[in-house]
């Protein structure tokens, strides 16, 4: 069963939180020469036109992304929101509106060296059909397959240095414990590279098997941020979103804690951003 699709949800706060999380660690990881390999193993359709009739219907960006946006000149000091905000803008046509919203492939080909490589996968077929209509560097390839069987078999990469976003839907309540195997499988076989996962906070808790599986597996050097809404409890949805970073480049929790003490309060006066380690060195 695949029925997600990610323009329902583009520029959500989740995306606002997930995107500002791979732009540090992005951002980091270019400090230093060495050719990385980019991985996204579940990477959508790259770019979301905010007009578009799937993503007006729950307009989620207009409690994510947007409200960022439109403070934009206010957040000029705050230098990692700057430049986030700085990347959104230059995807956009110039006009006094926020148009279209960057998804996970986007803002990892935006910075792709000439020794680096992308490799993107997603299976569903016709959110892979917009992804090949997107522009993109020589370097970058799309694969119409499963990211997590994926990436366990292209380990390990050509490359020094290895950053990996995993960021699946969820519609089955065995992707957690699936998750948690795929990463465990993949830290074997690159122990120092960087991977980001993302999970959805839902009132099941069942973020918490997948946390408890990577812990429980002896995985050490995870880094946890979690950004909320509403306090957990009571109702049905999704109350925030949360953050895996293992093997985090140094200064990310710090980097990360100022830019959302700015961003929090902008998505409502419930929402709260907690981060630090689930399992230390
Ligand atoms: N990473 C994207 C971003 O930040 O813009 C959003 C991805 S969306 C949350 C999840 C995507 O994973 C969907 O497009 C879905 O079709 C795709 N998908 C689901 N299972 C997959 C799998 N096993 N391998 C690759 N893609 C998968």
């Amino acid at each position: 069963m695949l029925s997600y699709q990610h323009a329902y949800h583009a520029g959500n706060f989740a995306d606002l939180h997930k995107h500002l999380v791979l732009h540090a660690v992005v951002d980091h990881l270019l400090r230093k020469a060495s050719p990385i390999t980019f991985v996204d193993t579940h990477s959508g359709r790259g770019v979301y036109p905010l007009d578009a009739p799937e993503t007006q219907r729950l307009g989620e960006y207009r409690h994510g992304v947007l409200p960022l946006w439109r403070e934009r000149g206010r957040l000029a000091d705050e230098p990692l929101l700057a430049s986030w905000l700085d990347a959104v803008t230059d995807l956009q046509h110039g006009g006094p509106r926020l148009e279209v919203y960057p998804g996970s492939p986007w803002w990892l080909a935006r910075r792709l060296r000439h020794g680096d490589r992308l490799w993107l996968y997603e299976l569903h077929p016709g959110e892979h059909d917009h992804l090949a209509q997107q522009p993109l560097p020589a370097n970058a390839r799309r694969i119409h397959g499963d990211g997590l069987a994926g990436l366990v078999q292209a380990l390990p990469v050509p490359t020094p240095r290895l950053c990996v976003l995993i960021d699946p839907s969820f519609e089955r309540k065995e992707e957690y414990a699936e998750v948690a195997g795929t990463l465990l499988a993949a830290m074997r076989k690159a122990r120092h590279g960087v991977v980001l996962v993302w999970y959805p906070l839902l009132p099941a808790g069942r973020h918490l098997e997948l946390l408890e599986r990577l812990r429980d597996g002896g995985l050490r050097k995870i880094w946890r941020s979690e950004l909320t809404l509403r306090p957990p409890g009571g109702e049905h949805g999704m109350y925030g979103s949360g953050m895996l970073v293992v093997n985090p480049p140094w200064g990310l929790d710090e980097r990360l804690a100022a830019a959302m003490a700015r961003a929090t309060p902008l998505l409502g006066e419930a929402s709260r951003y907690t981060a630090g380690w689930w399992v230390a060195e």
